[in-house]
C-alpha cells in the first residue's frame, strides 16, 4: 500500500510538518505561518461564554444547594461521557487499538453523545491528524501556539488551512463504513439534545424533585464544563509539562494530574509513541486508567476483542533509544523539535513501522 509519505513526497519531511518554516532554525521558536489569518467563530465563542458562566454558577449550586443525589448523578453523567470519549471515539474509533461488537459500539456512541464533543467522524479525523502531524500547522490544537490556543483557543477561530488539507489525506473509510458512527453523524442533533442536555437535567427533576433550574445548571452545564476542560488539558498541559520517557523529541508528556482528571489519558508521551496500544499507558500506570479497566472488562464478557499492546521489549527498546533518560519526574529540555521516526495515528496507518506491527501483542483475538 502506498504510504502517506510516498503520496506526499514533495511536502512530507520533518515528520509531517508541511513546511520547515514554522520553526525558526536559529531560535527553535514556533513562527506562525504569515498567511494564516484568524477568523472568529462567534457561535463557539458565545456557547463557551454561556457554558462558563452557567457552569460556574452550577458548581456553586452543586456544592451548596443541590441534593446529594444530584451531585452523584452529575458525577456519573460526567464519568459516562468521559468513558464514551476515551474508550469510544478515542481508543476505538480514532486509533483502532481494539475492536468492539455492535452492542458495545452503540453504548459507547450514546455515552460519547453525552459529552457534547461533536461527530465521531470529525473528532476522529482531527485526532488522527493530531497524532500524524503533531504540533504542526496541520494539528488542530498545535501546542506550539501556546497554552491557551491548544487548550481551547482553537475552538474560537477557523482551522488552519493545513488542518483540512492534510486531514483529507487521512484514510477515514473505516469510520465512514461503521454503521454506529454513520448513525451518530446522521442524528447528531437529536442525540446531542437528548443525551447531553435534556436527560442529565430531567432525571434529578423527575426522580427526586430537584428544581429544573438547579438540575440544568449542575447536571448539564457544570458537568459539561468540567469534562471539556479535563479533555482540553490533554492538548495543552500534556503537551507541555511532564516527562518524556519514551520520546524526548516530541512535545507530549506524562502528566499525572491530567491522568487523574481524565481517568487515564495523561500518559501522553507513551500514547503518542504507541497510539495503537489500547492501554494508552505502560503497565504500572493503571491506577487512574479507568478506560483500560473498562475495555478489559468488555473484553472479558466478549464485547471487545483484538486488544493491541506494545510488548515490554518494544517499550524498553524505545525508552533506551529515544527516551529522556528518566521514567520518573525529571525536567526535559527540548533542543530539537524533529523526531527520528514517522508519526502514525494508530493501527492500520500505512506508515506504521514494520517492527511495531511485528512486535505487537494482541489480546483475545476474535474466535470465530
Ligand atoms: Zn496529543
Ligand atoms: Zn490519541
Amino acid at each position: 500500500m502506498e504510504t502517506y509519505a510516498e503520496k506526499n513526497s514533495s511536502t512530507y519531511h520533518n515528520n509531517g510538518n508541511a513546511e520547515v518554516k514554522p520553526i525558526d532554525q536559529n531560535t527553535r521558536q514556533y513562527q506562525p505561518t504569515p498567511r494564516y489569518k484568524w477568523v472568529l467563530v462567534p457561535r463557539a465563542l458565545f456557547w463557551m461564554l454561556y457554558l462558563h458562566v452557567g457552569g460556574l454558577y452550577g458548581l456553586y449550586l452543586l456544592l451548596f444547594v443541590a441534593s446529594p443525589k444530584t451531585l452523584i448523578w452529575t458525577y456519573l453523567c460526567g464519568y459516562l461521557g468521559q468513558m464514551g470519549t476515551w474508550c469510544g471515539v478515542h481508543r476505538l474509533w480514532s486509533h483502532r487499538s481494539y475492536k468492539a461488537k455492535l452492542p458495545l459500539r452503540i453504548m459507547l456512541m450514546i455515552f460519547f453523545a453525552m459529552s457534547d464533543q461533536g461527530v465521531i467522524l470529525n473528532w476522529a479525523r482531527d485526532h488522527r491528524g493530531h497524532h500524524k502531524f503533531v504540533d504542526t500547522d496541520a494539528d488542530t490544537h498545535n501546542s506550539k501556539r501556546g497554552f491557551f490556543f491548544s487548550h481551547m483557543g482553537w475552538l474560537f477561530i477557523r482551522k488552519h488551512p493545513e488542518v483540512s488539507a492534510k486531514g483529507k489525506l487521512i484514510d477515514m473509510s473505516d469510520i465512514e463504513a461503521d454503521t454506529v458512527a454513520v448513525f451518530q453523524r446522521q442524528y447528531y442533533i437529536p442525540l446531542l439534545l437528548f443525551f447531553a442536555f435534556w436527560l442529565p437535567a430531567f432525571v434529578p427533576y423527575y426522580f427526586w424533585n430537584e428544581s429544573g433550574w438547579v438540575a440544568w445548571h449542575t447536571a448539564t452545564l457544570c458537568r459539561l464544563l468540567c469534562t471539556i476542560h479535563a479533555t482540553f488539558f490533554i492538548n495543552s498541559a500534556a503537551h507541555m509539562w511532564g516527562t518524556r520517557p519514551y520520546d524526548k523529541t516530541i512535545r507530549p508528556t506524562e502528566t499525572l494530574f491530567v491522568s487523574i482528571l481524565t481517568n487515564g489519558e495523561g500518559w501522553h508521551n507513551y500514547h503518542h509513541v504507541f497510539p495503537w496500544d489500547y492501554r494508552a499507558a505502560e503497565l504500572g500506570n493503571h491506577v487512574f486508567n479507568h478506560s483500560k479497566m473498562w475495555i478489559d472488562f468488555f473484553s472479558r464478557i466478549g464485547l471487545a476483542y483484538e486488544l493491541k499492546t506494545a510488548s515490554d521489549a518494544m517499550i524498553r527498546k524505545r525508552v533506551l533509544r529515544t527516551g529522556d533518560g528518566s521514567k520518573t519526574a525529571h525536567e526535559c529540555t527540548i533542543t530539537d523539535f524533529s523526531s527520528e521516526t514517522d508519526h502514525c495515528w494508530g493501527w492500520d496507518d500505512p506508515d506504521m513501522r514494520v517492527e511495531d506491527i511485528e512486535g505487537v501483542n494482541v489480546i483475545r483475538p476474535l474466535v470465530a
